[in-house]
């Protein structure tokens, strides 16, 4: 693995003292080099297991481990770990502890090709994720609930098998893309504790990987480093980081560690990153920004009742039957149509307000990221809205589960069980989304800031005024009457 040159970043957002590995117990438990395999290990039986009720199980989507699971409790879970702390799912992802496994006996020959080195590949499956999730009603379908599952393990096992590195994550899971930009949001970060230190280090094993004869070509790595190609000492942020902490274990001085820091603030800035570059040239991760926003919008869309309306109608315009290209008519709308003439309309008013000498296009890829958050209050608030109504029933399912073996040990499945009060999920889905707002308005603030100094209101109004229209849809959605399956399961 290359190094890149050792030159200190521009800028570097603020972090505070905290350490996560230096809290009594958690610290010690997450610095043990099987910390990882313990915490996957628990997920892939769970993922079997939701793969065998899938496959085997009811056919009754709320009676079903695998979508219960999947859609109800996972989803949530993910969203309230990224918001409290960080990309943690990424840490105890079941797919690449099977993939390490076999690693053990194929190792992989080639490079992943340089032109899908970007986001690309990345947005056209977390889009193509949404919309099968549409098209086959996932969510009331345990049998393509498990087959989604078994994709992910074969996906993985697949490109990781024939690709070095971790091209599956860096390039390919929606799943991590889509923790990658959440995380930009999260309090945590992996990051080196004094940045004197790696100056004055001369392994660098954080990228490199420890090495038992590290001067001889017939050395052995004892520990790798950055598989994702993150040097810790121009590291900046969370994208691209799984928290696999690889690095953590590779460095021999100690000087890695889970340091918090202020949620969002690595997108107010646009220092050259490791492994990434500049943000404001990285048209792919903007467009991913984008789709993280919008996506979440038509996902909430989908689960409402005036989506009835809207698809009976185009059906209608459009003389067609089928479901798919409805559905394909609605993603144009708010993937592409949306996007291009709300972002199109911003950038040019901040021209022509501000006389920005940027053209159009760096214009929007600069100012997406300030979406993110906004996007991130959506997803909390649609997944909280499913994780929090639902919470307690995956005890009846997996009573059930259990009992349907023969074996009642768990007792007899508790129907009633359902999830918290509505009344009190409400409010907590408004402060989501008005958490997510202002983050976004803080963003493009800074961003207006350091663009335009002297002239800041002028950049930040367009922008301002994007989110804030994002922001109301949000809220119009999350007061529309719900389909039934919403109210069952995920939606
Ligand atoms: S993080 Fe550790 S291994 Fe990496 S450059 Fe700094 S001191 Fe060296
Ligand atoms: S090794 Fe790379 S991906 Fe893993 S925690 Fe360190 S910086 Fe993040």
């Amino acid at each position: 693995m290359a190094i890149p040159p050792t030159h200190a970043p521009a800028e570097r957002p603020l972090t505070s003292e905290f350490d996560l590995l230096r809290v009594p117990g958690v610290g010690r438990f997450l610095k043990w080099r099987h910390s990882r395999t313990v915490l996957q290990i628990p997920l892939l039986l769970i993922s079997i297991i939701m793969i065998l009720q899938g496959l085997f199980g009811p056919t009754l989507a709320p009676k079903n481990l695998a979508t219960v699971l999947s859609w109800v409790h996972f989803r949530g879970a993910l969203v309230l770990v990224l918001l409290c702390a960080g990309n943690f799912f990424c840490l105890a992802c079941p797919f690449m502890l099977v993939r390490n496994a076999a690693r053990r006996f194929f190792k992989p020959w080639m490079n992943w090709p340089r032109v899908l080195r970007n986001k690309w590949a990345s947005i056209g499956l977390f889009v193509g994720i949404l919309f099968l999730y549409e098209l086959f009603g996932l969510w009331n379908s345990p049998w393509w609930t498990a087959w989604l599952i078994v994709g992910y393990f074969v996906a993985a096992l697949v490109i990781d098998g024939v690709f070095k590195h971790a091209t599956f994550c860096k390039f390919v899971c929606p799943i991590g893309q889509f923790n990658f930009v959440a995380s930009t949001v999260s309090p945590l970060e992996v990051k080196v504790r004094d940045r004197d230190v790696c100056v004055h280090c001369h392994t660098k094993d954080c990228i490199r990987g420890r090495r038992n004869r590290p001067t001889r070509p017939d050395f052995v790595v004892l520990q790798r480093g950055c598989e994702l190609a993150l040097f810790q000492e121009l590291k900046v942020g969370n994208m691209d980081c799984t928290f696999c902490l690889d690095c953590v274990h590779a460095c021999p001085h100690d000087n890695v560690g889970i340091l918090g820091g202020v949620p969002a603030a690595e997108l107010m800035t646009d220092p050259m990153r490791s492994g990434i570059g500049l943000f404001s040239r990285r048209t792919d991760i903007a467009a991913l920004a984008m789709v993280f926003c919008f996506g979440a919008l038509v996902n909430a869309f989908g689960m409402v009742s005036p989506a009835n309306v809207v698809e009976k109608w185009l059906g209608a315009v459009l003389h067609v039957q089928a479901q798919a290209p409805v559905l394909g008519a609605i993603f144009v709308f708010f993937l592409i149509v949306e996007p291009v003439v709300l972002l199109g309309l911003a950038a040019w008013l901040t021209k022509s307000l501000h006389g920005s000498s940027r053209a159009m296009l760096p214009l929007v890829v600069r100012y997406s990221y300030a979406l993110a958050p906004l996007g991130f209050g959506m997803w909390l608030a649609h997944y909280g809205f499913h994780f929090f109504s639902g919470f307690y029933t995956f005890i009846p399912v997996a009573q059930n589960a259990v009992a349907s073996l023969g074996w009642p040990i768990l007792g007899t499945p508790a129907w009633r069980l359902t999830g918290i009060p509505a009344r009190f999920i409400q409010p907590m889905e408004l402060g989501f989304l008005l958490l997510g707002v202002a983050g976004s308005l803080l963003v493009a603030f800074r961003l207006a800031e350091e663009d335009s100094p002297g002239k800041v209101m002028r950049a930040f109004v367009p922008w301002a005024s994007v989110s804030l229209i994002i922001w109301l849809a949000s809220v119009w959605l999350m007061y529309q009457p719900m389909e039934m399956r919403a109210m069952l399961m995920g939606g």
